[in-house]
């Protein structure tokens, strides 16, 4: 019910205007004026994680204020997405996703976020290619002998991925439409616990970004078969193409984007992204990710007409494809 008041001015118009001058009283202080939270859509140790890790700490120091990783997982990253679409846009909820924000449209039948008109962008972030890699003691020396070894085992080969919708179930589709092989897939809620059940040979395979493997394969813990560039890799000069193997024009390259919530702050949107830029620029932090495989992207694109263009661009791409595959997450 409402209640009027003598002035005229219901109790609700006056709790919605404390509001808004508790939000501008915010706002006067400065942006930002609390932690910000940038929301990661899988499990903690993955390379989306351990990006989102490099970068917050970095842009905290920038910011005066801590970015705090909060790990939201589930559905191949359309729960931190939807979440994130929904969250209140006062510039202090901020997304980091990958390619799985343009595939998700085509997978995801009951999408409950339109990638394409739910967020404000703020920026592209880095390119990271992908590896193939299996446990330590897989029989298959080579790419050529792991091809023969999935044809004769079939369904007997597991593939561990992070959901439908995660760059390692991607990668893993297309490498099992390349080889002409069926597999088993196994999903779990990121790349990071699915590298531990590789690790503890729980599963045979693991397609996953270099920002994660890297450590893995420099200390021989998993067996390397090949990356998923059309190129070397400068930090694994010696590790051959999956193109060069037999995968004629195999490329996957991951690419990463910041999003908000449809209507956050132009101002916070600008902060965020300079920060993000800055980080980008530290020493330290480029260093690491170069030490990790990372590409950090042109200056056009670490904008939000970037992220945003070459987020539309993408969408269009998987579309057809992830159609003509009829295949569904929901
Ligand atoms: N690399 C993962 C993927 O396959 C996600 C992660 O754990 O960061 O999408």
């Amino acid at each position: 019910m409402i209640r009027f008041r003598k002035d005229g001015t219901s109790s609700k118009r006056a709790a919605a205007l404390a509001c808004l001058l508790w939000a501008g009283a915010t706002w006067a202080q400065g942006y930002p004026a609390k932690p910000i939270t940038l929301v990661v859509p899988f499990a903690a140790g993955g390379p989306t994680d351990v990006v989102a890790r490099i970068l917050a700490g970095s842009m905290t120091r920038t910011l005066g204020q801590t970015v705090v990783v909060e790990n939201k997982v589930g559905a191949g990253g359309t729960i931190a997405a939807a979440y994130t679409a929904r969250a209140t846009p006062d510039g202090y909820t901020f997304l980091i996703h990958h390619n799985g924000m343009a595939t998700a449209p085509a997978l995801y039948r009951k999408l409950s976020y339109r990638p394409l008109a739910d967020f404000e962008y703020v920026s592209q972030v880095i390119d990271v290619p992908m590896t193939l890699v299996g446990r330590k003691d897989m029989p298959a020396r080579d790419f050529r002998e792991l091809m023969a070894y999935v044809k004769a085992n079939g369904d007997k080969t597991n593939l561990a991925h992070a959901g439908l919708g995660a760059v390692s179930h991607l990668c893993g589709a297309l490498l099992r439409q390349a080889m002409g092989a069926s597999m088993t897939t196994v999903p779990y809620q990121g790349t990071g616990p699915a590298m531990n059940a590789l690790l503890a040979g729980q599963v045979d395979l693991l397609c996953d970004q270099t920002t994660s493997t890297t450590p893995y394969i420099k200390a021989g813990s998993v067996k390397l078969y090949g990356v998923t560039t059309s190129t070397r890799l400068k930090t694994l000069p010696d590790t051959p193409t999956l193109a060069e193997q037999g995968l004629n024009g195999f490329h996957l390259v991951v690419w990463h984007g910041i999003y908000a919530p449809k209507g956050t702050p132009r101002e916070a949107i600008d902060k965020f992204g300079a920060a993000l830029r800055a980080a980008l620029k530290d020493p330290a932090v480029a260093q690491r990710l170069a030490e990790l495989g990372a590409v950090i992207p042109s200056d056009d694109k670490l904008t939000p007409a970037g992220l945003q263009s070459w987020l539309q661009e993408e969408t269009k791409r998987y579309e057809p494809v992830i159609k003509a595959a009829g295949q569904f997450a929901d």
